[in-house]
């Protein structure tokens, strides 16, 4: 029995994606690249001691990190959700306030409003960008939003509208102007979820740099990584001075006293995470290509078959093709159909996250109008994107 869409099985889009890539026998998700100087960097780390959180590398990394992507400053932290958790309360995001932001991304950019003490309030994306819709938000918000001195309330809760957090997914960078435009009329503060778009430009510009915060991931699957890891993006000097003194318990500087001034957080990144992301770093170029080189395998592969689309990255946008993409016409059991096909011959393909409002604990939660990113989640499947694979 197979499976059909518009006259195209699962098994034969597996095929060809099994065709892709005829050296490796198994094809990973996504797995790290090693290939440069991390040895060195962290056996320095080793024999020197200097493994926790103080150390050259993490300045070095944050240095580094500034320079790459042309912010200000970077504050390096134990993970990306820590990141967006403190980009937040930069951003001024109290309890109870109201944050926008997609149903269809990873848990954790909900997760850190909540852990503001705030709710998440889910708006649609779309098919483009994979990524917010600000059209459909611009029109939503001209329902629901109303004006109370400083900023606007969500009408139908009472709650203050305070932030929005879109999601360069999958690395590929958002419709950001509109967005901006929404920010402004509506006086709501930016925080990028840059977690999985390091290295990608919108406009020239990189990821990371448009919100008063920015958070990126330099988890094991990300596109470099540092184990676990993460990095708060700000133009801000007095805010990034107030991040590094939250992620350090907020403990004032002095050779031996404990004296901390405000609720604090140990998000610090060590230092042997923090050689590891300087060694990644100097590969950061190299990946890129190889990634890019994944993407056009993939487009050829499928340019004779006009049911799938291979997500590629939006005008005026450079993507890090962090994960490659295909978009496959047709419902969840084709979608199924085409994942355990794979995983029969050893292709791990993902589908996208579930969306967040179908989740126990937001359930609750306001949201939109949500038909896009339902379509999106049961037509996008995310396809073995390791760097390697685009190795000359
Ligand atoms: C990975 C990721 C995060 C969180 O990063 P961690 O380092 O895993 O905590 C947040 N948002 C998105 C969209 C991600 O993909």
């Amino acid at each position: 029995m197979s499976t059909t869409c518009k006259a195209i099985s699962a098994e034969s889009i597996v095929q060809t994606l099994r065709a892709c890539f005829p050296a490796h026998e198994r094809l990973a998700l996504h797995e790290p690249f090693f290939g440069g100087s991390e040895d060195a960097y962290v056996s320095d780390c080793v024999t020197t001691g200097w493994v926790s959180s103080v150390g050259a590398y993490v300045d070095r990394f944050e240095q580094d990190l500034a320079a790459y992507t042309g912010a200000k400053h970077a504050i390096a932290v134990v993970n990306g959700t820590a990141a967006l958790h403190i980009s937040l309360k930069l951003a001024g995001v109290q309890p109870d306030d109201e944050v926008l932001c997609p149903a269809l991304t990873f848990v954790a950019t909900a997760n850190a409003i909540s852990y503001c003490g705030a709710i998440p309030h889910f708006i649609d994306s779309e098919s483009n960008t994979l990524g917010v819709d600000a059209g459909k938000l611009s029109d939503y918000l001209k329902d629901i939003a109303v004006e109370d001195g400083e900023s606007y309330r969500n009408k139908r809760t009472g709650r203050t509208l305070k932030a929005i957090v879109p999601v360069h997914t999958l690395g590929h960078p958002v419709d950001l102007d509109p967005i901006i435009e929404v920010c402004e009329r509506y006086r709501l503060e930016l925080v990028e979820d840059a977690a999985e778009s390091l290295g990608s430009t919108y406009k020239g510009r990189h990821t990371g740099t448009f919100g008063i915060a920015n958070a990126i991931s330099f988890n094991g699957n990300k596109i470099i990584t540092t184990g676990g890891g993460g990095a708060i993006l700000t133009d801000n000097t007095p805010l990034a001075t107030r991040a590094k003194h939250l992620v350090t318990t907020a403990k004032q500087p002095h050779p031996w006293k404990y004296e901390h001034d405000a609720l604090g957080y140990n998000y610090r990144l060590p230092n042997i995470n923090a050689a590891l992301g300087c060694a990644q770093l100097e590969k950061l170029p190299q990946l890129l290509k190889w990634k890019r080189s994944i993407y056009s395998t993939y487009q050829t592969a499928f340019s004779e078959t006009p049911q799938v689309r291979i997500v590629g990255e939006p005008d005026s946008s450079q993507s890090n093709y962090w994960l490659n993409a295909l978009q496959i016409q047709g419902d969840r059991s084709f979608r199924d159909a085409i994942i355990e096909s794979a995983h029969l011959q050893g292709i791990a393909v993902r589908p996208m996250w579930s969306l967040l409002n179908t989740m126990p604990m937001y359930l609750e939660a306001p949201a939109m109008d949500l038909d896009t990113s339902e379509r999106l989640e049961q037509q996008i499947i995310s396809l073995p994107s390791s760097a390697i694979l685009g190795a000359p």
